[in-house]
This record gives C-alpha cells, structure tokens and sequence, in this order.
C-alpha cells in the first residue's frame, strides 16, 4: 500500500466548471475503484488578490491509499478527469495536476503553501519545488495551475472548517438555482452552520451565481454540521453528487501582520497605526482614509458592499488608534489596503475649530481668510483664534467587520 496525494488547479474559467467538481468526481472513481479515502479532500483558498485568479481562487487534493498495483491506474484516472472536464478554448485557463507519493509533505512545501495564500508565488518556483522532491507533473494550456496544485497538497490546515457540497445534474447547470429561501433561513438559526445567511440583506449565501456546477456549499466548523446542515436546506432540483471538503475557509490564514514600509502589492496584512486624515467619501460611496505606523502611511478603502464598516470607517479621526486587516491592491494614489475588518483601540478625542462668537454683538463671525482669524461682519471686530469643541462621535472600542455578502472566502467571520 502507499499513500497517493493528489493536487488539482485551474480547472474553471469565467463560462464555468469548478475545480472542487472535478476533485468531487475523481473522488468517487477512486472510491469506486476500490481506493481507501485517508481524509477528507482538502479545499484550499489562495490569495484573494492574485490577478491570475479564477473566481474563488480554489485549489484541492485529495488524499488516498493504493495497494501498488492500483497506483498507475488511479493516476491515470486523475489525468483523464481533469481532461475532460477541465474548460477548453481560455488562455487564462491553465489546468495542473500535482501527483506526490508519500506520508509526509515536505515542509519546505508547506511554507511554499502559505506563501500562495498569502501573496504572489512564481510558476517556476513551484514547478522546481515540485520536481526536487519527486512529485508528478501534469499540465494543460500552460499548466500554471501546478501553483495551486502544490498548495493544495501541503497546505496545512491546523485551523480548519469544512464546507459540505452538493452538486447539480449536468443538464441544470447555468440555470437558476432552485432552493428554498424559507429552509436556508432555518439553516442560519440553526447555528449548526456559517455565512448561509445574510440577515443584513436577506440573500441566500449558500447558493453562487455562476454558471459552475455546484448547487450549494454549506459551511461550518465540523464535517458533521456541514453536511447535517446541508441536509436541513429542501432543493427543488436532483443532486449529482454531495461531498465534504476540509479547507481554510474562515481562518484568516491570508493575513500577516506587518508594517506599512513593508507592504507589497497584493498581499494580505494586519497593520496597527494612527489614522491620519479625516476619511473621504468618493462618488459611489466608497470611503477612504490616511493610516500611519512611523514607517510610512497608506490609504485605507472601504468599499460601498461592506455595507456598515463603511459608515464606522467615516466617523475615524486623525489620532484613532485602529488595526486594519485586508488585502493589498495597487492603485493610481498608490497602494490601497481594501479594508476587511476594522479593530477600533483607541478613539481620539477629536476637536474642530470653528468661527468665535463676536464678544460684542454674540453673533457666530466669518473666517478672515487662512490664517488671518475672524472677524465680525456687524461690527468689525477680530478675534485671531477660533472656537474648539470636541466632536462627538458614536464609535466604540471594538472589532468591525464587513457584510456577510462582502466577506472574502478566507476571513474569519467574527461570531464563529
Ligand atoms: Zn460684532
């Protein structure tokens, strides 16, 4: 017998397909071979701001025994599934299957894994990692989907959720899904499960909108809740194929704390710093702000979707103390950290100046021009200095977070 790892990417494109329905049925040919499943598949989310990214930026492996006369065969079988339903005729997509048999995953390869949920990672890099401990290559249109692939087989998954998956006949894919809202509703209250729901919205977030075949995904933090939570949701269409993934969906494992001098584009940080500029608001209500650490600052970005993080990121105030936590994106004004969740340390006691009162006539005066004071538009009189009050701001000490329906497949929602 000897263990059989093997690592699926890239199979999908914008029109459709989906990598964990290839992984979901190579899955059961193995099983139906006669292969013994060692553990559950593992769904791997690579960096969210990758600009090679398909969709959802997912990657899985699936991890087997075979008795030694199997190995050839369940090989090839693996080929021939990411062939056939891999989406033909895209540039972008660029199938690769890494095949590793052993027990133990280098841990070399397990940094190499965080790297490519955490930043950018090199093709060749991959391919030469891969190579060096003897895996098996297998690339179509390109292949630079080894990248995921690789990642899929050793990441490690010591924070882990699960997400249960059921998946449509062929003839339904690219039509409306056709679920229960009132039985999804139930799903939420239920607690058994997480991000089903948005109640802030009223929309179903176990259901994508793409053409892909998958019907629902169902997460929680067991294997059992997901797939007792999958069966609670009533469908009005025939399922294919269910499934359970272990991944690190929901873990936060994309963030790394740093600070601002050292942030690279399309990373994923946690930034503690002072804000230091009253935040902006741009034409289709995104929000804007200065942060700075002492080693340089950054503009912070609360987009229109994250729905109340953006009106508590409008009441920050130059000297708020907060960490930021998100994904890093280049921008014209430079780079732009895409704010996730917002920690809120200290709030400033924040005051404004304006105009006196005139000593005389009691009535609010007029600015006399920068830097010139004020002066009385009935009498005359000047006064240099203006009037300071404190503002005052409903914003606490606390962690924020964004909408459920604005939440990135990798953060960890704060109720679980
Ligand atoms: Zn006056």
């Amino acid at each position: 017998m000897q263990v059989l790892r093997i690592g699926i990417d890239d199979t999908d494109s914008p029109r459709g397909m989906c990598t964990t329905y290839v992984g979901a049925v190579l899955e059961k040919r193995l099983i139906d071979m006669g292969l013994e499943k060692i553990e559950h598949s593992h769904l791997i989310r690579l960096n969210p701001n990758c600009p090679f990214k398909t969709r959802g930026n997912a990657a899985v492996s699936l991890h087997f025994k075979a008795s030694n006369d199997m190995v050839e065969q369940a090989i090839d079988t693996a080929v021939k599934t990411v062939e056939e339903f891999y989406e033909k005729g895209f540039d972008e997509t660029q199938p690769g299957i890494v095949i590793y048999r052993s027990e133990e995953v280098p841990s070399e390869w397990r940094s190499f894994a965080l790297n490519a949920v955490r930043k950018m990672v090199e093709f060749d890099d991959a391919k030469k990692l891969a190579e060096s401990y003897g895996a098996q290559l297998f690339m179509f249109n390109g292949g630079r989907g080894i990248i995921g692939a690789l990642a899929a087989i050793a990441c490690p998954l010591d924070k882990v959720t699960y997400e249960a998956i059921a998946y449509r006949v062929k003839h339904n894919w690219g039509t409306v899904r056709r679920v229960d809202k009132a039985s999804v509703e139930l799903l939420h209250r239920s607690g058994l499960t997480f991000d089903s729901y948005d109640p802030e919205t009223g929309e179903v977030r176990i259901t994508p909108h793409t053409p892909c075949p998958v019907l629902a995904g169902v997460r929680a933090k067991t294997a059992e809740d997901a797939l007792k939570g999958l069966s609670m949701v009533k469908f009005f269409e025939d399922i294919e194929l269910v499934t359970v993934y272990a991944t690190n969906q929901a873990t936060d494992m994309h963030l790394v704390e740093t600070t601002i001098a050292d942030i690279k584009p399309f990373s994923n940080v946690i930034v503690k710093g002072r804000v230091s500029s009253i935040p902006w608001t741009i034409p289709g209500g995104h929000v804007f702000f200065e942060l700075s650490d002492g080693s340089a600052h950054i503009i912070c970005a609360a987009y229109r979707p994250t729905g109340r993080l953006r009106w508590l990121t409008s009441l920050l105030r130059p000297g708020d103390v907060v960490r930021v936590m998100g994904g890093v994106k280049p921008k014209v004004q430079g780079n732009t950290l895409n704010i996730e969740k917002l920690e809120v340390i200290e709030v400033a006691e924040y005051s404004r100046v304006r105009p006196p009162k005139c000593p005389i006539c009691m009535k609010r005066m007029d600015s006399a021009g920068s830097g010139k004071g004020y002066r009385c538009r009935r009498c005359r009189s000047r006064l240099l200095h203006g009037e300071k009050t404190v503002e005052r701001r409903p914003l606490k000490p606390g962690i924020y977070e964004v909408a459920v329906s604005a939440r990135r497949h990798l953060s960890k929602p704060l109720t679980i």
